[in-house]
């Protein structure tokens, strides 16, 4: 059995961009499953598919990101090898085309799992990862929503939510022949956020996480919401405890965020025999999915 399930961000994804979401998870699980029906492993694939979603504008990920309050451009990412434990990622990044890649280098590279600030640069340049430079990553369709968003006086980051902005991280969960089940996500955060300002992508247990013997799990939405119900870690708790499958766990996971902590956002999980499950409380969401059971691709938003 091999398993694939992307998902391209959930929030009230507006009906001219819809075909964009559609063309950019569907080409990121084709390149995704290309690897895994080859007998590639399951990090080169979550890689490689996050890279495609981190390459086009379309996503909050990679080029295309949110602009922060000081009209930069700080990129979040992390991966998990549920068979090992292993994990890696970056966070507040900048200049940096594919964070998802100096993530998976953080995890196979170093004995850390989370870098930051002046040592994530400096570990980059180590391993050899080119920076690229602000305009690499930005594009006009942000820097206007940067412009128009300087003229409010107060913007806070659940008003962004509640007001159905954008929330279009990219995520990525694979079965691999050998039975390994790896995450990664991927985002440039929330629009106009404080500089500095982590979400829950790069935070293992929030945004991803992965166990072999249990499933994986990579979330999107409002992120410091997410933190505060640990979502990704607490439907993996809930698989494994209460032996719950994959549907029931990503919903216990959106109730939780939205009784809790007030939150926005949705999930892919993967269970470790490799049915893929989406939930989430936003009018949409981006996800595409695929199993060695199935004949053909499943694309939704
Ligand atoms: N969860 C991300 C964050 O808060 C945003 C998103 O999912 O688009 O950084």
């Amino acid at each position: 059995m091999i398993s694939l399930v992307v998902h391209g961000g959930a929030w009230n994804i507006p009906d001219d961009m819809v075909q964009a979401h559609r063309a950019g998870i569907a080409k990121a699980l084709e390149i995704g499953w290309k690897l895994l029906s080859n007998g590639g492993n399951g990090v080169e694939a979550v890689e490689q598919t996050i890279r495609s979603m981190e390459d086009d504008p379309t996503f909050d990920a990679g080029r295309g990101s949110f602009v922060n309050a000081l009209g930069e451009i700080e990129l979040d990412a992390s991966i998990m090898n549920g068979s090992s434990l292993r994990c890696g990622a970056v966070a507040s990044v900048q200049n940096i085309q594919n964070p998802i890649s100096l993530a998976r280098l953080v995890m196979e590279k170093s004995e850390h799992v989370l870098l930051t600030g002046m040592g994530v640069v400096r570990f980059a340049k180590e391993n050899g990862m080119m920076q690229c430079s602000k305009d690499e990553l930005l594009v006009g369709r942000e820097l206007e929503r940067w412009k128009s968003l300087q003229s409010k006086t107060r913007f806070s980051t659940k008003d962004a939510f509640k007001a159905d902005r954008p929330s279009d991280t990219v995520g990525a969960i694979a079965l691999d022949t050998a039975g390994n089940i790896v995450v990664g996500t991927s985002t440039g955060g929330t629009p106009n956020k404080y500089p500095g300002r982590v979400g829950d992508s790069p935070l293992i247990g929030c945004g991803t996480y992965a166990d072999s013997n249990i499933g994986g799990v990579s979330c999107t939405g409002w992120g410091e919401a997410i933190i505060k119900v640990v979502l990704a870690k607490t439907i993996i708790d809930y698989m494994d405890m209460n032996g719950a499958d994959g549907d029931t766990a990503a919903k216990y996971g959106i109730d939780r965020l939205a009784k809790k902590a007030d939150g926005y956002g949705g999930v892919i999980v993967l269970d470790k025999h490799g049915k893929p499950s989406v939930c989430f409380n936003t009018p949409r969401m981006a996800r595409a999915y695929r199993t060695s059971e199935m004949n053909s691709t499943v694309i939704e938003v």
